[in-house]
C-alpha cells in the first residue's frame, strides 16, 4: 500500500507551537525529509526523537524528490519539514506536493505555524481579503512589471524578505505604492524580541534608513484605496432625471433621486434637467 507524504509545520520562533500533532507525526514517520538536516535535527534532539532523515531542499530537489516518492510509493510514510514554519509555503516543499499529487501519493497536511497568517493577523491592516505575495522577482524586469501590477491590488498583501533584502524592497514598495500607503512590519514574530511597527511605508524607510532593525521580517502593505467614483455630467445627471420622470416620479423627487445616486448638487441638477 502506499504511504502517505506528511506536512508538519514545525516552530517559526517559539518551539511552545509545535503542536502534539506535529511531534506524534514526526515520531510515526518512517523517515524525515528536512531542508537543512542540521537545523531538523536540533529540533529532533529536543523532541527527544531519533529517526533518519534524508535531505530535501531548492539545490537537490530534482533529485531527491523522485527518491523520496519511490519510498513512499513503497508503503513508507514520511514527514516533510522545513527550517520554520509551513512546508510549501514559499519553500521547496511545493515540488514535492506537486510530485506526489501528480503520481496519486497521498498528503495530509498538518495545521500549524506559518510566519505569513502570522504576521496577517497581527497587523491591524484588513484580513477579510488578501494577496500572499511571498518572495518578490529579486530583481530586473520582473521584479518591477510585478510591483506595477500590485500597485492597484485591493487586497493586502504579505510579503516575506530576507534580512539583507529588506531595505531594497522597503525602497521598492514605497516608489510603487506610495510612501502614505499603511504598512506593518512584523519582526521575529513568536520569538523574544517580536515587534510589529504600523507605520505608512515612507515613515518605514526613513526610520530602517536611519537604523535597520535585526531579525527575520514579514512585510503587511495596505491595498490600494478604492479609486474615486468618476463624476457624473451635469447632462448625464438631467438624463437620468428624465428616466426616473417617465417612470412616474415627480420632478422635485426625480431631481431629489438623481443627485443622490450621482453625488451631483440638487439645484443645479434642477436646473439643467429643466432645459
Ligand atoms: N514556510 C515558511 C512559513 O510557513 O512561514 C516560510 C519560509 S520562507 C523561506 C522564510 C521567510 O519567512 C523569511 O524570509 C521571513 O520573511 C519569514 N519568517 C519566518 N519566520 C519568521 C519570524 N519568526 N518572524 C518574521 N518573519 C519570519
Amino acid at each position: 500500500m502506499t504511504g502517505t507524504l506528511y506536512l508538519v509545520p514545525t516552530p517559526i520562533g517559539n518551539l511552545g507551537d509545535l503542536t502534539d500533532r506535529a511531534r506524534e507525526t514526526l515520531a510515526a514517520a518512517d523517515f524525515i525529509a528536512a531542508e537543512d538536516t542540521r537545523v531538523s535535527l536540533r529540533l529532533l534532539n529536543h523532541l527527544g526523537l531519533k529517526k533518519p532523515l534524508v535531505s530535501y531542499h531548492q539545490h537537490n530537489r530534482a533529485e531527491s524528490g523522485p527518491r523520496i516518492l519511490r519510498r513512499l510509493q513503497a508503503g513508507e510514510t514520511c514527514a516533510l519539514v522545513t527550517d520554520a514554519g509551513t512546508p510549501a509555503i514559499s519553500d521547496p516543499g511545493e515540488d514535492l506536493v506537486a510530485l506526489c499529487a501528480e503520481a496519486g501519493v497521498p498528503v495530509c497536511a498538518l495545521a500549524g505555524p506559518c510566519a505569513a497568517v502570522t504576521a496577517l493577523a497581527v497587523s491591524g491592516l484588513p484580513t477579510g481579503r488578501f494577496a500572499f505575495e511571498g518572495f518578490l522577482p529579486a530583481t530586473g524586469r520582473e521584479r518591477r512589471e510585478r510591483l506595477a501590477a500590485l500597485a492597484a491590488e485591493p487586497r493586502t498583501m504579505v510579503f516575506y524578505e530576507a534580512p539583507h533584502r529588506l531595505l531594497r524592497t522597503l525602497e521598492d514598495l514605497a516608489a510603487a505604492f506610495g510612501e502614505d500607503r499603511p504598512a506593518a512590519l512584523c519582526r521575529e514574530l513568536t520569538k523574544l524580541h517580536e515587534e510589529v511597527l504600523r507605520l505608512p511605508l515612507g515613515q518605514a524607510l526613513a526610520q530602517f534608513r536611519e537604523q535597520l532593525p535585526r531579525g527575520e521580517f514579514v512585510l503587511v502593505v495596505a491595498g490600494a484605496p478604492a479609486a474615486a467614483a468618476p463624476q457624473a455630467t451635469l447632462a448625464e445627471g438631467a438624463e437620468r432625471v428624465r428616466q426616473l420622470m417617465a417612470r412616474g416620479l415627480r420632478r422635485k423627487e426625480a431631481v431629489r433621486q438623481a443627485a443622490e445616486e450621482l453625488g451631483l448638487p440638487k439645484n443645479a441638477l434642477y436646473d439643467a434637467a429643466l432645459d
